[in-house]
């Protein structure tokens, strides 16, 4: 595993609490005494940790040829997603993964430089798994599900994401501050009848009621799974994400981005290169020390409009899962452990040969039945509602 952030605390705690499947995990980061702080708390199987920078194929092909991995499971940043696939390739293993590729010096993510990877790992044999966390992941893998069992034609899809707990700072991000940051603050889009519509950034909002959580307002945002799903299941002729935030929240994005935080592009400080976003990310609280009193629940779920047996039917599956349970369990907040889980149950259905295809996937092209039926006991069951009001 690559990465020793708050979501690779919990895809490896995840892994160590199923023997049955993991035996050895080799966690290696950038910083390796984070890596060593996730292993010392990993008792019931055998965990290494290495120094790697994964920018750099040479130096991760060193490291798999000292551990000799079976699948590697990118935890890192989206930057390294094409380095760490290529260091695959040379070496001969399967890939995972939970973000799409994205440039350093553009706030731009989509999944053709991956896709474009598909020729490459068929002929080698080998299995890329794109966009294995919950959004993408989970978002994917339900959509999937619906599809399989509830409708003959999916044409309208929603995916709504509702952060409705507190951790009780004045500003903090959930995930790695920079790429959430980048992510929210480029411009919307969203597909309708075979094209892509653009928006301003978070111009369109509509209040959506969230069960356990209540009325949140949400924020129409473009998201990767949008370009794999119109993909994978062409009969859907409108595909929209939305994520609520709140107004403290906001005020907050709006003067870091007016006073040139979010900048992206370096500038010269003391003689020295910074880039604002990074220096950023820096002063701001460490998403992985938020756990310890948030509040709250998460909400992430798929509201679906299409036909089933020639008649229309809504269905809404969606899980809940609370901040403070997945603190206690894995030392973590919520964003990281509906992260983690998939990605460690994604890797599960790989070893147990479920999901094992030569070529580039998403996780929607893969039987959605396996993933599902674990998905509940890993920690993140999930509620169907059938021919309700999906408000969107
Ligand atoms: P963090 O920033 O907490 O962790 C990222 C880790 O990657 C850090 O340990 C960091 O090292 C390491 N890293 C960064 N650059 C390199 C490098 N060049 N070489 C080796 N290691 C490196 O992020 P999160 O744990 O919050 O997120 C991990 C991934 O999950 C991200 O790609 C994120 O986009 C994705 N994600 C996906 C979601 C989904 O639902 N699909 C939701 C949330 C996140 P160091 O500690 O030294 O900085």
């Amino acid at each position: 595993m690559i990465g020793a952030g708050g979501v690779s605390t919990v895809a490896v705690k995840k892994m160590a609490m199923n023997t049955d499947v993991f035996t050895d995990i080799m966690l290696a980061s950038r910083t390796k005494s984070k890596c060593d702080k996730i292993a010392a708390d990993i008792k019931n199987i055998s965990i290494q940790t290495e120094q790697v920078d994964a920018g750099n194929v040479d130096e991760l092909l060193r490291l798999f040829n000292s551990c000799k991995p079976e699948l590697v499971v990118n935890l890192a940043l989206p930057y390294q997603d094409l380095t760490i696939m290529d260091a695959c390739l040379a070496y001969g293993v399967s890939y995972l993964d939970t973000a799409s590729y994205e440039l350093l010096d553009e706030a731009k993510y989509e999944y053709s430089w991956q896709w474009a990877y598909k020729d490459r790992f068929e002929k080698a044999g080998l299995t890329a798994f794109l966009g294995c966390g919950f959004d993408p992941g989970v978002t994917n893998v339900f959509t999937a599900y619906s599809a399989k069992h509830h409708f003959s034609e999916i044409q309208y899809i929603d995916i709504v994401d509702c952060n409705g707990g507190d951790h009780h700072k004045a500003f903090a991000t959930n995930f790695n501050p920079e790429i959430n940051i980048r992510e929210i603050t480029q411009r919307g889009k969203y597909f309708e009848n075979g094209e892509w519509i653009e928006t301003d950034p978070l111009s369109v909002h509509r209040p959506l009621t969230y069960p356990g959580v209540g009325i949140r307002e949400s924020y129409l945002m473009f998201h990767e799974e949008l370009e794999s799903l119109v993909k994978n299941f062409p009969t859907i002729k409108r595909a929209r994400f939305w994520m609520t935030f709140g107004q403290e929240y906001l005020t907050h994005l709006r003067v870091i981005q007016n006073i040139g935080m979010a900048r992206i592009d370096p500038v010269i400080y003391n003689g020295v290169e910074i880039v604002p976003i990074q220096f950023l990310k820096a002063v701001l609280p460490d998403p992985k020390s938020l756990g310890e009193n948030y509040t709250g629940l998460t909400s992430i779920g798929c509201r679906i409009r299409g036909i089933k047996d020639g008649k229309e039917r809504t269905y809404y599956i969606y899980n809940n899962c609370d901040h403070a349970k997945a603190y206690e369990e894995t030392g973590t907040q919520a964003v990281s452990y509906t992260t983690g889980v998939p990605a460690a149950l994604g890797a599960a259905m790989f070893a147990k040969g479920l999901w094992r295809r030569p070529g580039v996937f998403n996780v929607e092209e893969f039987d959605p039945d396996p993933f599902m039926a674990e998905i509940g006991e890993q920690g993140l069951p999930f509620v169907e509602l059938f021919d309700v009001d999906l408000e969107v």
